[in-house]
């Protein structure tokens, strides 16, 4: 028997299971340094209004750029990060350089002074005792007002400790920041703790603006979003708007604020500026 079990044991070193650890053990070693080795960057995305085009706030979006492995994408390093307690160094610095970053757009590249910056916060920097009080110091050391960020909080987080994070919200949202709902429409909350939640902006989730066109029940989801939203005091932004079509609807369907391949692509810092000038080709 102890035999049998001996040999079922060997069995579980699979090559490929083996293979997909090591990368993860070796990713989140890389990790590690990548902050101090400046392999860390941030990409800003535009979000508009809907009406108008007008760009009302660019989202950081983390990057890296893994010296052998080259880009690695967030969806793959984001969760490492979480698991590994990393997200808390690396939020402070996403949150530090998207600060920096507006007041440059500000001071040199002629942007409206009221341009919100959003970073995404996930649920571990949430429950950091002192995640309040760090973000505080830091928009104290960048000169950046409250009001003028944004942070974006995955709907998922109240899956966990519902409570806690109503209350951390309501910390947030105490400290002068603007809150938006992330993802939305896809996780477990229900419009009950919404409903509790001081958010500013509900975003939601770009796989009900992929649908638009090809299933009707996805319209009305936006459609009912929208109205709750609205009785709310809330506006509304949809991500992931890729064709004119999808506008045309999101329109029609009164969504505040749009982001999008269609509007404009995640931009480097270097290519925010021209932007700002040009504005994105989103027509009345
Ligand atoms: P998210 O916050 O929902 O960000 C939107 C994602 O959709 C981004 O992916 C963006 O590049 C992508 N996107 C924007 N427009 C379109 C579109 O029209 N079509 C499609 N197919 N995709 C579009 P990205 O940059 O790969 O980021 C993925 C996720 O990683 C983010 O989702 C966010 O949850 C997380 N993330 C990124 N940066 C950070 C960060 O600094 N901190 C934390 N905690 N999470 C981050
Ligand atoms: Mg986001
Ligand atoms: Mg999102
Ligand atoms: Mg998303």
């Amino acid at each position: 028997q102890a035999k049998t079990a001996g040999k079922a044991g060997f069995a579980l070193f699979d090559p490929s299971m083996n293979a997909q650890a090591v990368e993860r053990l070796e990713l989140e070693g890389d990790l590690r340094k990548a902050i101090s080795n400046g392999e860390l960057t941030l990409d800003y995305q535009p979000i508009v209004r809907a009406r108008n085009g007008e760009i009302t706030e660019f989202e950081a979006l983390a990057r890296w750029s893994h010296p052998r492995l080259g880009l690695v994408p967030p969806t793959k390093f984001i969760p490492i990060a979480e698991e590994t307690g990393l997200i808390i160094p690396l939020g402070l610095w996403v949150l530090r350089e998207a600060c920096a970053e507006r007041r440059r757009w500000i001071a040199d590249a002629g942007a409206n002074p009221d341009l919100m910056i959003a970073v995404n916060v996930s649920l571990t920097q949430l429950r950091q005792p002192n995640f309040v009080s760090q973000i505080s110091a830091i928009l104290h050391e960048t000169g950046t007002e409250p009001r003028h960020v944004k942070i974006e909080i995955t709907e998922t987080v109240m899956m966990f400790d519902a409570e806690a994070m109503i209350e951390k919200f309501a910390a947030l949202k105490h400290l002068g920041v603007r809150l938006a709902i992330d993802d939305f429409g896809t996780g477990y909350s229900s419009i009950a703790y919404l409903l509790r939640l001081p958010v500013n902006t509900v975003k939601i989730d770009r796989f009900f603006i992929s649908q638009i066109g090809r299933q009707r029940e996805d319209e009305v989801v936006i459609r009912s979003i929208v109205g709750m939203a609205r009785s709310l005091g809330m506006e509304v932004t949809c991500e992931g708007v890729e064709t004119e079509a999808q506008l045309a609807m999101l329109r029609k369907l009164d969504v505040d604020f749009v982001q999008g391949y269609l509007i404009a692509k995640p931009l480097p810092p270097t290519a925010v500026a021209q932007t700002l000038r040009q504005g994105v080709p989103v027509t009345p």
